[in-house]
């Protein structure tokens, strides 16, 4: 294989041509994309440099993963931590002129290297750092949640069309082969017509501390977190928008999920087509990561459906064989091509997207508060 390009064109190749294989023939390990991308061919077209900001857990991640990227390149940071930045400048070559903080950051208005910034802080700062990085001029991807209610989030939109830049969201299952095989499949109607998706979004969460159970910080608690993964699968997995929500709370311990903070909420979507989703978003169950869809003529399942992979798939023909793919080497590639050349990928993953996630999350807030039905105007 001669190159990246190469490697995702044959990739798009294997997802028509081989999607019904023996896993075992097709099994890769989880750092299969790197191996792949060990291929020395120059790539000489347009690359995103791309400050982080926020080097806690995912922004490690997203460093380490970009390691194997051709269009996107991480060159600039910013953190409050001063020894993160020592160490982040050893480990991934940046230059102390495209090191910031969280006070100083809007000086990258003047620096010409840096073209976009990823923010992968708590949920609750996104808003705030989002504006100024666009006011910067800069583009902006940001962590989902993207903000902490859509009136944040379309704030963040608008203020990024008025400075002329994008504003993508980390969306990383947009883009994972075996979700883009049952988008596929949907789209050309091999399920029929489509009834009913189930999402199971969730995990144990542990030290009470943290930001993720500070309300401020982090806007909610699970829904926020992780049951925004089963309302964004509903979304991509039926194809449609919800125009109605259902929700009841549950909450086993009150002094760690404080008020405002959602330990397990379980809901209910009615979309437009007549489908209808259930949904369980929560901090204190194990082993719920799982989406399953069924129509007239056929099923899918993703089971796990949205962990950092490999992704396991099937459907009413038999188990979807694609190499697991590190999400986000392919997320940051693929965001440097929307970015750079203005490519529309399959799934949105614009602010727009984004916002739509928050929409629901404040229905479904709304739902458990008022205990009944409410209807989403789109
Ligand atoms: P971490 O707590 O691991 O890291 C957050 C970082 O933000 C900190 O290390 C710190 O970096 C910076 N920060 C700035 N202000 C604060 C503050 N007041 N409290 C805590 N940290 C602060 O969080 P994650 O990396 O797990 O999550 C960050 C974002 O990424 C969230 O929005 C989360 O939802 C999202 N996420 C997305 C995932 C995905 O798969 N798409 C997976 C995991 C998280 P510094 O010291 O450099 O300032």
């Amino acid at each position: 294989m001669k190159s990246r390009r190469d490697f995702l064109q044959k990739l798009t190749a294997s997802m028509v041509t081989l999607p019904f294989m023996p896993l075992d023939s097709l099994a890769a390990p989880a750092d299969n994309l790197q191996l792949e991308h060990a291929d020395e061919t120059p790539y000489a077209g347009p690359v995103l440099r791309v400050a982080l900001m926020g080097l806690g857990g995912y922004a490690n991640r997203v460093a380490d993963a970009m390691r194997a990227c051709k269009k996107a390149k991480l060159v600039g940071l910013v953190t409050g931590t001063p020894a993160k930045k020592n160490d982040w400048q050893t480990r991934f070559y940046i230059p102390e002129k495209n090191c910031y903080n969280y006070s100083d950051f809007d000086k990258m208005a003047n620096n010409p290297d840096i073209d976009a910034v990823y923010v992968t802080t708590p949920n609750g700062l996104h808003h705030d750092q989002v504006i100024r990085v666009a006011n910067a001029g800069k583009h902006v991807i940001c962590e989902k949640p993207m903000a902490i209610n859509a009136k944040e989030g379309q704030e963040m939109v608008d203020i990024c069309k008025k400075k002329n830049v994008k504003l993508l969201v980390g969306y990383r299952m947009h883009l994972e082969p075996k979700t883009l095989e049952i988008i596929r499949m949907r789209k050309a109607g091999e399920f029929g017509k489509v009834q009913f998706f189930q999402g199971l979004s969730g995990f144990t969460i542990g030290d009470p501390t943290q930001w993720r159970l500070n309300k401020q910080l982090a806007g909610g608690g699970a829904m926020m977190d992780i049951g925004i993964y089963s309302i964004n699968g509903a979304r991509y997995m039926l194809g449609e928008d919800p125009i109605w929500v259902t929700a009841q709370e549950t909450k086993t311990n009150p002094v760690k999920f404080a008020v405002g903070v959602d330990e397990t909420i379980q809901f209910q979507l009615g979309f437009p087509s007549g489908a209808v989703a259930s949904c369980l978003s929560t901090y204190n169950m194990n082993f719920l990561d799982r989406f399953f869809l069924t129509g007239e003529k056929g099923f899918a399942e993703l089971n796990p459906s949205t962990g950092y992979g490999p992704i396991m798939g099937r459907t009413h023909k038999g188990e979807l064989a694609f190499r697991h793919v590190t999400h986000q080497t392919v997320q940051m590639e693929e965001f440097s091509d929307i970015i750079l050349n203005g490519k529309q990928p399959t799934v949105p993953v614009d602010g727009e997207e984004g916002v739509k996630d928050l929409k629901i999350i404040d229905a479904i807030y709304q739902a458990v508060k008022e205990g009944k039905k409410v209807n989403i105007k789109w």
